[in-house]
């Protein structure tokens, strides 16, 4: 294949492919396209790109990133004004409008080159064969063009404009997730700019996880005191931030977790491993639960008054808060305050010897009752995991990270996370895996029958204000 850039003086593409008539470039739709993105189809569109799920986009990402000297593009793509269209048009006409883009955007790449829908109005490219930054650029533009010309929806001229996050491998990343990060990263400037086609900084895969994750470890050996808990607690500054779990079968990002963070005036953010054991000890554990529950309840209402209705939280508790009389109460009454049914809360208990005391029992079978679902997180990490099992009313388990970690890479791990799952499919109980952080490990627990998933690969936790645009705009990476 001949690559792209400045030894590549003739024109970066083949003029015949330009003939972008609506008669020939919105034809019919492709089923990467349709109403169930990504279920990994490839279709192969003779002389022009691949249309293929995101799953399939990712895992020929993953395998072009590995291929020694390989340099490549990824483009984010972002559709301006499709909710307008929505509105205007209905969502019939809005999924067709979608196909035609995804269409119009195969015709004008090369052969070589792949197109996914990553949902909402949100596209990926990937560019092969790309020599510098400049050619890219120039290759991101030609690509933009595809949507010069307007899209007749039902009988009518429709323009739309749209804005393109590029990174290049290995300039910004050498993996998926840091290049994923790194083209969004951009695709934010170039639409903050006004600017069509923004490239990622260098080190931009570095901010994916400073901007979040680092930030919460990064003082990682923070000491406090329950006292500075206290104090912090009464400053207000413990925050929330929330992790998108994706279910493959359906689709959705069905659930988002609640993690606590605290935003230290001098220590920046930190991680709940630097607090809630400071916490525990001073009893305080019990008040961030319900500050975390309170302000999650909170969120989620308006997230579903967006629109997401079927969306649910997951808040994680401690100990403590089983020990309480009133916890049960506590929760209903919340529940009640923010409008929302029990079935829109999840609770998550890690194992604690103690939880399987009799007041504890008592208080999980009284949210039983309430309708809100008990999750055991960290499933398989101590002894008393299917203790738990027989004593509280779960309907879902959460497979430790670290089976995850070597899934599909040994036999042990694979064993480990089979037997889970059979667990969870003779119990009837969900089953979630969480850490999934390269695409090795989706493909493989999809394999073994495990389609609920969380992890860096989807997105880290982040702030309220972020995960809003990440359901708006990003639909489950599929
Ligand atoms: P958890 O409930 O098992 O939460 C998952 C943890 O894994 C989170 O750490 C999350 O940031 C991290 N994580 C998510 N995806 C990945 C991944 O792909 N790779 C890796 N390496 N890690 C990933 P975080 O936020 O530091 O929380 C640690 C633990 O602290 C939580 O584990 C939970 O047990 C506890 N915790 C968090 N928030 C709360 C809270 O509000 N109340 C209570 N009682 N405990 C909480
Ligand atoms: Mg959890
Ligand atoms: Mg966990």
């Amino acid at each position: 294949m001949s690559g792209r850039g400045m030894s590549d003086p003739a024109p970066i593409r083949n003029p015949h492919r330009f003939s972008d008539s609506m008669s020939l470039g919105d034809q019919p739709a492709s089923p990467a396209f349709g109403s169930t993105p990504g279920r990994g189809a490839v279709v192969e569109t003779a002389g022009r790109a691949s249309i293929v799920g995101p799953a399939a986009f990712f895992e020929r990402l993953q395998q072009a990133m590995a291929t020694p000297a390989s340099s490549l593009a990824l483009l984010v793509i972002d559709i301006d004004g499709f909710h307008a269209i929505n509105q205007a048009h209905g969502f019939a006409t809005g999924d067709r409008f979608l196909e035609m883009v995804g269409r119009r955007l195969a015709n004008r790449l090369r052969g070589d080159d792949l197109v996914t829908r990553l949902g909402g109005d949100e596209f990926a490219v990937l560019l092969a064969d790309v020599f510098d930054s400049a050619s890219a650029v120039a290759a991101a533009r030609d690509t933009l063009r595809a949507l010069d010309d307007p899209f007749q929806l039902n009988d009518r001229p429709h323009q739309v404009a749209a804005h393109v996050g590029m990174s290049l491998c290995p300039a910004h990343g050498r993996d998926v997730r840091s290049l994923l990060y790194a083209s969004r990263s951009a695709l934010r400037s170039a639409k903050e700019a006004g600017i069509d086609v923004v490239v990622a900084q260098p080190g931009a895969h570095r901010d994916w996880a400073s901007s979040w994750l680092l930030p919460a470890v990064a003082d990682r050996h923070a000491v406090v005191t329950g006292r500075e808990v206290r104090d912090g607690l009464l400053r207000g500054e413990f925050k929330v931030h929330y992790q998108p779990i994706h279910n493959f079968g359906t689709g959705r990002v069905e659930t988002l977790e609640a993690l606590v963070r605290w935003r230290h005036p001098t220590r920046g953010l930190l991680a709940p491993a630097n607090f809630l054991p400071a916490a525990e000890r001073a009893g305080l554990a019990h008040v961030i639960s319900v500050r975390v529950l309170d302000c999650a309840c909170d969120s989620l209402r308006r997230w579903r008054a967006r629109g997401h209705q079927q969306l649910r939280v997951a808040v994680n508790l401690s100990a403590q808060d089983f020990r309480r009389d009133d916890f049960a109460g506590t929760v209903a009454s919340t529940l009640e305050r923010h409008a929302l049914p029990p079935s829109s809360l999840e609770l998550e208990l890690t194992e604690h010897e103690q939880l399987d005391d009799d007041s504890a029992v008592l208080q999980a079978a009284e949210l039983a009752r309430h309708g809100v679902a008990l999750t055991i997180d960290d499933f398989g990490v101590k002894y008393s995991s299917l203790r738990y099992l027989h004593r509280l009313p779960v309907r879902a388990l959460k497979v430790d990270r670290s089976f995850v970690h070597d899934v599909g890479r040994s036999a042990a791990s694979n064993s480990i996370v089979s037997a889970v799952i059979g667990i969870a499919g003779k119990m009837g109980l969900r089953l979630v895996a969480e850490g999934v952080e390269e695409v090795r490990q989706m493909n493989e627990l999809r394999r073994l029958g495990c389609h609920i998933m969380q992890g860096f690969l989807f997105s880290p936790p982040v702030p309220a204000d972020a995960i809003g645009g990440y359901l708006d705009r990003t639909a489950p990476v599929m």
